[in-house]
C-alpha cells in the first residue's frame, strides 16, 4: 500500500500532534513552520487537559510522557462571586468510563507539551520539517492547515469563516499563589468576566483573567506588585498572590466557525484555524486534539473506503466535528452571557443552577462530563 503524502502547515500543538498521528498511519508528512523551535517553545501559556484528551494521548502513545510533565488536579471549584455561590467538583463526580482516574483533569505548561511533541517529531523518520514552503500543493494527497486563529491558508483558500469578538479581553500569566487547597483548579465567574486559576507545580498557577477591553489595558499598565494586589483582593479561600513568574500576555477572545468549502476536497483547516470559542472551561486545545483524532480516523485505511467517501472527506470531517464545535461555541457563550453581568434578574437562575449542581450528584456529574469527556465519549478501546 502506497504511503499518503501529507503537507501540514503550522507546528503549534495541533499541527505537531497531527503530524505525529498521521506519521503513525502510513503517511509521509511535510511539516511547514516559519518559527524557530525556541520560539515555538517560548509561549508562556498553560492548558487544561481533559479526560477525552487523556484518552486520545493514550491512544497515540504519548500519555506517559505528558502525564510526567502535567499537574493533575483532584478538585475544581466553580464560583459565582456576584451571588456568592459555589460548587466543588471532585474526581468521584467523573463518569464510569474514567473510574480509574484520581485526577479530574491536568494542567500542562505550553513549553513542556511542545517539547514532548517536537522531540517526538525530530526522531520520527516519516516527518520532514521546513521553515519555508517551496512545495507544490498538487504533489500532496492532502494539505492540512493548522496555522492558528489568523490562518493565512483559510484566507488563501477562501474558506467562509464567521467570527464575532467578545467585548472582553484577558491577561494570562503564571503566578505563585499561596494558601489554596492542594491540587485545586478554580473557575470563578465575576461580573467583568471569568477568572481561571490552573494549578501547576510548586504553588504556581496559570492565571487567566478576563475583563473589559479597557480594564485589561489598564491592568497591563500596572507594575507586578500592583497587579498582584488587585488579584489578591478578588481571590477566594484567602489565597494570596505572591509573585508573577514569566511574561504577561493578553488576548482578544472570539467565537468563530469555518464552513467547509465544497471545491476544496484535499485541503482542510483544523484546530484554531477552523474554530474558536471563549476559553472559559479550558476547551480550546482539547477540541483541537479531538480534531486531530478524527482526521487520523478518516484518513486511515482510505483505500478500503468507497469512492463517495473519498470524494467527500472534507464533508465527512466537518460532520464528525461540527456537533462538538457548535455545542462548545453555544455552551461557552451561554456561560459568558449568564455569568458575566450584574443583572439582578439573572440571579435566581444562577442560584438555581448552583443549588442543583451542589445538591444532585447526577446533574453535577452529567454537566461536568460534557466538559471533560466531550459530546462524543471517545472510549477508544482497541
Ligand atoms: C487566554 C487563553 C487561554 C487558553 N486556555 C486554554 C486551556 O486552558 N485549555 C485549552 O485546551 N485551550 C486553551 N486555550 C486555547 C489554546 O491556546 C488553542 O486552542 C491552541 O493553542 C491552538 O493550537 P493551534 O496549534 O491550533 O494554533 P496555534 O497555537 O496558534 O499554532 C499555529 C502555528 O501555525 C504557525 N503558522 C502561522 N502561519 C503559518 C503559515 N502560513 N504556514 C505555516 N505555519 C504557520 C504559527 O507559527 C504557529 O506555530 C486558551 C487560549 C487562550 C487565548
Amino acid at each position: 500500500m502506497a504511503k499518503k503524502n501529507i503537507k501540514i502547515l503550522g507546528s503549534g500543538p495541533t499541527g505537531s500532534l497531527l503530524a505525529l498521528n498521521l506519521a503513525s498511519k502510513d503517511c509521509n508528512v511535510i511539516l511547514i513552520e516559519p518559527l524557530e523551535e525556541k520560539d515555538l517553545l517560548s509561549k508562556d501559556k498553560g492548558y487544561a487537559i481533559t479526560q477525552s484528551s487523556r484518552r486520545i494521548f493514550e491512544k497515540f502513545g504519548l500519555w506517559e510522557l505528558i502525564e510526567k510533565s502535567a499537574y493533575g488536579f483532584t478538585t475544581l471549584s466553580i464560583m459565582d462571586q456576584e451571588i456568592s455561590s459555589s460548587v466543588i467538583v471532585r474526581a468521584n463526580d467523573l463518569k464510569k468510563l474514567n473510574d480509574k482516574q484520581i485526577n479530574l483533569g491536568w494542567v500542562i505548561d505550553h513549553r513542556d507539551l511542545m517539547k514532548i511533541l517536537l522531540d517526538s517529531i525530530n526522531s520520527n523518520r516519516y516527518i520532514n520539517k521546513f521553515k519555508v514552503d517551496s512545495t507544490d500543493d498538487k504533489t500532496f494527497d492532502f494539505v492540512l492547515a493548522a496555522d492558528g486563529r489568523d490562518s493565512s491558508s483559510r484566507k488563501k483558500w477562501k474558506i467562509r469563516y464567521f467570527k464575532k469578538f467578545y467585548n472582553q479581553r484577558c491577561i494570562s500569566f503564571k503566578a505563585i499563589l499561596k494558601g489554596a487547597p492542594q491540587k485545586r483548579a478554580y473557575e470563578i465567574f465575576r461580573h467583568e468576566g471569568p477568572l481561571a486559576l490552573l494549578p501547576l507545580k510548586n504553588c504556581t498557577y496559570q492565571v487567566i483573567w478576563f475583563s473589559s477591553i479597557a480594564d485589561t489595558q489598564q491592568k497591563l499598565s500596572l507594575s507586578d506588585d500592583e497587579l498582584l494586589n488587585r488579584l489578591s483582593l478578588i481571590l477566594p479561600d484567602k489565597i494570596i498572590a505572591e509573585k508573577v513568574v514569566g511574561a504577561i500576555s493578553n488576548y482578544s477572545v472570539a467565537k468563530a466557525f469555518a464552513l467547509p468549502k465544497l471545491t476544496n476536497i484535499r485541503k482542510l483547516i483544523i484546530g484554531d484555524s477552523a474554530h474558536s470559542f471563549h476559553p472559559v472551561g479550558g476547551q480550546g486545545l482539547n477540541s483541537c486534539i479531538r480534531d486531530v483524532y478524527e482526521i487520523g480516523e478518516i484518513l486511515n485505511n482510505l483505500e478500503n473506503k468507497s469512492n463517495l467517501y473519498r470524494k467527500f472527506i472534507h464533508l465527512n470531517y466537518f460532520l464528525k466535528r461540527s456537533n462538538d464545535i457548535i455545542s462548545l461555541i453555544f455552551f461557552t457563550d451561554f456561560l459568558i452571557k449568564l455569568f458575566s453581568n450584574k443583572i439582578k434578574v439573572t440571579y435566581p437562575l444562577r442560584n438555581f443552577i448552583f443549588y442543583f449542581l451542589r445538591k444532585i450528584k447526577f446533574i453535577r456529574s452529567n454537566v461536568f462530563s460534557l466538559m471533560t469527556d466531550s459530546i462524543k465519549r471517545y472510549k477508544l478501546d482497541n
